[in-house]
């Protein structure tokens, strides 16, 4: 990716070597993670919210403010949301180099430009999340987390967490090299903040906690593929800027095979589980982060009312 000399975000929070007592818990739950089981109620069923999510643009066109219909009037109160995690394994706990910090700010403010743009176009106002860069061990809203929880988004405060150590990991334990295999992971995180804008996490976090926890994997492999296709959205349009450089998109692809969840377990535990899965295979991740590439539509990334 051709990156050096763009803009760089101001939303990246440094708090490397800070061991994570910055950033006091808003109060709430506490950690949730996927998956997480629950029983009965009903409600809404995700489908008809997605359907929402996808007339989102065009029910604004008539007045209505999807947003409020989707937030579900303060369903998620702060703190109180899942936090989205991504991965896991073991982090060195070294510090990120200053070339890393400027490639990730970098990063961070294109999905800001290309989600601003989309957004814009749609008479809506993208609000940027913010990145916090950490080393060893964090705390969100979403509570307490460690290196090995891998990347997250934390919608409780709207922030990705991201120690840098898990682009080695990704590297050399899961070998998925290159920088926009790294882009691509930062991309997933956003698309989750897009998630979080657009209503379809609250609304996923407040139904799984009334689902089994088969229901409660599915909903999230679908939560999980639409975030590949919205790094996929993003590396359209940031492909249409002649940044991307031969390759780019393959080391995306390789790392979405390497992440899926049947050849993480494969290596991990030597045998698969699918209905633990919650991220989705690697076929599944790849085909999602493509269609995402191939269209740069947003209504193509309808994870839940499509064959997934
Ligand atoms: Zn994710």
């Amino acid at each position: 990716m051709l990156w050096k000399g763009r803009r760089q975000s101001d939303n990246v929070e440094d708090q490397r070597g800070q061991g994570g007592g910055f950033n006091l818990p808003r109060g709430g739950p506490g950690r949730l993670r996927i998956p997480i089981g629950g029983r009965s109620g009903g409600g809404m069923s995700l489908s008809t919210i997605i359907i929402l999510v996808v007339l989102y643009f065009g029910l604004k066109a008539i007045g209505i403010d999807p947003l409020q219909i989707l937030a579900g009037g303060g369903g998620l109160a702060p703190g109180g949301g899942g936090q989205i995690t991504d991965n896991s394994g073991e982090g060195t706990g070294a510090p990120a180099s200053d070339e890393m910090k400027q490639f990730v700010s970098t990063v961070l403010a294109e999905t800001e430009d290309t989600w601003s743009g989309i957004f814009q176009a749609e008479g809506l106002t993208y609000e940027d999340p913010k990145l916090v860069l950490f080393s060893g061990q964090i705390r969100s809203a979403c509570g307490f987390a460690s290196s090995a929880a891998g990347p997250f988004y934390c919608p409780g405060d709207r922030k990705v967490y991201l120690d840098t150590t898990f682009f080695q990991q990704l590297d050399q334990q899961f070998g998925a090299s290159g920088d926009f295999a790294q882009a691509y992971v930062i991309a997933h995180e956003v698309g989750h903040h897009v998630q979080n804008l657009t209503g379809i996490l609250p609304k996923f976090n407040q139904m799984r906690q009334q689902m089994g926890e088969a229901e409660a994997n599915h909903m999230s492999v679908q939560v999980e593929l639409q975030a590949d296709c919205f790094a996929g959205v993003w590396a359209h349009f940031t492909g249409q800027k002649g940044i991307l450089e031969q390759g780019d998109m393959d080391e995306a692809l390789n790392a979405a095979q390497q992440i899926g969840d049947d050849t993480m377990q494969k290596k991990t535990q030597g045998y698969v589980v699918p209905e633990s899965f919650n991220h989705g295979t690697s076929e599944q991740r790849q085909t999602w982060l493509a269609r995402g590439y191939r269209s740069g539509k947003l209504s193509d990334c309808d994870t839940f009312n499509t064959p997934i």
